[in-house]
């Protein structure tokens, strides 16, 4: 019970990676905010984990600080943020459109910045925080395809060690996560032949399941990471090895 009452907000948390990171913070006691962007995705989380369920659109600033001053009206003051929130809009870049570009550097980057700006000051306060971001391996080695994803993945790596080192003094540490292939809403569309190559290459032998995700995550929001900051983890079956 590593997260007793601690107020704990994961962004992206109706479904995949997100809804699994959710539901082991509160099996070990956390308080736990679930956000999506439709209040019927979020509570579905929150509903099962006895949290509770925001409906939010990361990207935009005004949506962030109206939703996290109700969480801390109704919850209290945020110990841990997870940035989980994504999307993609694949395609190859000769063919990519800019709205394809600037949304997905929206949701995926600018979010995390608006979310971790907006936690920011209350994590001052009580000088204890932890902000952990949910990067990519395509943010550390690219991907054909994924122009908008992998720069908005690799500037979240950026953005982990600067916070880490803007709030360090104050008690607060963020790290990334980078996840490899996860069987997930976003990964179904993947071809086989694609799944398959990635299970031949992984030392693990498979592809991996937000169950892989989440304890890394718990870790690194755990007060045993105090000393471990402005650091990414590869959680990835060894693929990238
Ligand atoms: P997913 O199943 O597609 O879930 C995405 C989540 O993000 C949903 O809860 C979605 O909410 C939420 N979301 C999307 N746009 C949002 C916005 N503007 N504001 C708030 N919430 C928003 O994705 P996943 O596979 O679990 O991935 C979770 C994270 O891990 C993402 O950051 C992804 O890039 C990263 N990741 C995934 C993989 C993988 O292989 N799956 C690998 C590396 C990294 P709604 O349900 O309301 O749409």
């Amino acid at each position: 019970m590593r997260f007793q009452d601690q107020v704990v907000i994961v962004t992206g948390a109706s479904r995949g990676i997100g809804r699994m990171i959710a539901e082991a913070f509160a099996a070990e006691g956390a308080k736990v905010a679930c956000i999506a962007t439709t209040l019927e995705g979020a509570n579905k989380t929150a509903e099962a984990i006895g949290g509770k369920g925001y409906a939010c659109d990361v990207s935009s600033t005004a949506s962030v600080e109206e939703v996290f001053a109700a969480i801390a009206a109704d919850l209290g003051t945020p110990s841990v943020l997870v940035n989980n929130a994504g999307i993609t809009r694949d395609t190859l870049m000769l063919r990519m459109k800019d709205d394809d570009w600037d949304r997905v550097l929206e949701v995926n980057l600018k979010g995390a910045f608006i979310t971790s700006r907006t936690v920011a000051k209350p994590m001052m306060k009580a000088r204890y925080g932890r902000i952990v971001n949910i990067t990519s391996v395509i943010g550390l080695h690219g991907g054909a395809g994924q122009a908008n994803y992998a720069a908005a993945k690799a500037g979240l790596i950026g953005l982990t060690m600067t916070i880490a080192k803007e709030f360090g003094s104050r008690g607060i540490t963020c790290n990334a996560v980078a996840p490899g292939f996860i069987e997930s809403d976003m990964t179904e569309a993947l071809p086989q032949e694609f799944k398959d190559d990635v299970m031949k290459r992984a030392p693990a032998g498979r592809l991996g399941t937000p169950a892989d995700i989440a304890p890394a995550v718990l870790f690194l929001a755990s007060s045993d990471a105090a000393y471990v900051t402005g650091q990414t983890l590869t959680v990835d079956g060894g693929l990238f090895l």
